[in-house]
């Protein structure tokens, strides 16, 4: 397939070609000044294939830039070209951090500039979300490290006083580890999740990845957080072939030992900064079908491969939902290969994957086809929908025996039926979502994807600029035009 990507060191819009080789799935390109790179893009043809099936078009929810003359991704946004909203917005609230891990190169003391954006401007910024179609449902503040940004549990105040459904912040957890009562300020103010830098359940990934053993702070986090109240906690481990790649297993294990707040493990596979020459990226690299087929050798085949599908798979659920509630919803077009997911129920240290008992396949053409008749129907919209979410409908979806306990009809029911984040939030309290997403780098970018991206951030300009686009191409420009020199704060 050709696409476009950027030369990793010139960040120009070069020529790619994304194609099957060995079972793999790679990239290449060409750029004339650099020469050529390569780079693997999905570690498994067969399921690359499979998810690339899933495919939504959906629309920006705004538009900033009102046409697309410098292409993707200068004319960010969202400029009309854009296929999918915001289902995610990042606010970065510092570049300041109070770690130092060897490969981040975002912090304040490299960079030599503080990027803070004021009170004002980040109200500004998330009344920008909130004025989306559908309202941005989500904000999670990070940075550099957002908890140490002065003012931090009011900026969690404006955010619910703005009407966010759902506040997070991702976090290395210091802070937290440092104060129980910090965390009851936060569940106080209207936070709902901490995304936890969570790399392994042994010491060995932290002191590569952060450069110090952090494992026990990770662990007073997430007491203190239980203590202070908050409910919800997802573990994000980056992963590294080679540094933690032998620890998902452990990492799900520890994740359901922690049910009562631990909610989720969300693995980011390791994205590569500036220029890293093939060999060491080969090293590390490790894709999405990688990750899953860890998982499904180190839970011992109870979640298989199988069980996980591409995050736009359950699109379907919002056209429902929009169908008969006549408002437009979040819907997840993001492309197939950015991110992949499912959910598992625990009992007493056993998964069991809703793939095994929920016909899902058989319930998104479902919801689909309905959709379309609700969207119809002539009945009142209500009404229909009420029937399609009646438990004998739905039932046949569900294989009864195969089922756990907690699990029924009902619950599938009322997520449908009411269609929102409290129903959700109770299908959530009984399962553990186990997700990854692939942030892209300048060795396998590929424009397509970031035109369906899903996770923006805002800028203080007033921008919202889908994630990898922000990294690879953005980041620069908008810090430095928002930004302090260091040297002129200490004269100063
Ligand atoms: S990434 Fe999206 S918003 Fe940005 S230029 Fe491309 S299509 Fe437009
Ligand atoms: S953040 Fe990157 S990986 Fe995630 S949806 Fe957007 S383009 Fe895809």
């Amino acid at each position: 397939m050709k696409t476009k990507s950027l030369c990793p060191q010139c960040l120009e819009v070069i020529d790619a070609e994304v194609y099957g080789e060995d079972g793999k799935i790679l990239i290449k390109k060409r750029c004339e000044e650099h020469g050529e790179f390569n780079d693997v893009y999905w570690s498994d043809a067969s399921s690359y294939h499979k998810f690339s099936e899933c495919r939504y078009e959906g629309n920006p929810g705004i538009q900033i830039t009102k046409n697309s003359d410098n292409g993707c991704s200068f004319d960010c946004g969202l400029c009309p070209e854009h296929k999918s909203s915001t289902m995610l917005a990042i606010i970065d609230l510092t570049n300041r951090c109070n770690q130092r891990c060897p490969t981040c190169f975002a912090n304040a003391a490299v960079s030599g500039y503080l990027y803070e954006p004021r009170m004002e401007q980040l109200e500004e910024m998330m009344k920008l979300l909130r004025s989306e179609v559908p309202p941005c449902p989500a904000v999670q503040f990070a940075g550099g490290e957002p908890t140490i940004r002065e003012g931090f549990v009011n900026i969690v105040k404006m955010a619910r006083s703005l009407g966010f459904p759902h506040i997070q912040v991702a976090t290395n957890g210091i802070a937290m580890a440092k104060s129980e009562e910090f965390c009851h300020r936060l569940k106080e103010a209207g936070l709902h999740t901490v995304y936890l830098q969570f790399d392994g359940t042994k010491e060995e990934p932290y002191k590569i990845l952060r450069g110090f053993p952090a494992l026990k702070t990770k662990l007073k986090a997430i007491e203190n957080c239980r203590r202070g109240g908050l409910k919800s906690v997802v573990l994000v481990p980056t992963l590294m072939k080679g540094v933690n790649d032998d620890q998902v297993g452990d990492m799900v294990r520890f994740a359901a030992e922690n049910l009562d707040i631990v909610r989720g493990v969300n693995a980011q596979p390791v994205s590569f900064e500036g220029r890293v020459d093939e060999s060491e990226r080969k090293k590390g690299r490790i894709t999405i079908p990688d990750f899953i087929n860890l998982l499904e050798e180190q839970t011992d085949g109870e979640i298989p491969r199988e069980s996980f599908y591409p995050v736009p798979f359950v699109a379907p659920f919002s056209y429902f939902v929009e169908a008969w509630k006549g408002i437009p919803q979040m819907e997840l077009t993001v492309h197939p290969h950015c991110g992949a997911a499912t959910y598992v129920f625990v009992d007493n240290g056993r998964f069991t994957p809703i793939t095994e008992f929920v016909d899902v396949e058989g319930l998104m053409e479902f919801l689909m086809e309905e959709s379309e008749e609700i969207k119809k129907s002539k009945v009142g919209k209500m009404k229909a929908a009420a029937r399609i979410v009646s438990a004998s409908i739905l039932g046949k979806f569900i294989d009864k025996d195969k089922a756990p306990a907690e699990f029924d009809a009902v619950s599938l029911m009322s997520i449908l039926g009411k269609g929102n984040r409290d129903s959700l939030a109770v299908f959530h309290r009984k399962t553990l979502f186990i997700g990854a997403m692939h942030f892209q780098d300048a060795y396998n970018f590929d424009f397509e994807r970031v035109k369906r991206c899903g996770i923006h951030y805002a800028t203080p300009d007033l921008r919202i600029i889908p994630f990898c686009s922000y990294n690879a191409i953005h980041r620069p420009s908008v810090e430095k035009a928002f930004s302090t020199p260091l040297h002129k704060l200490h004269s100063g």
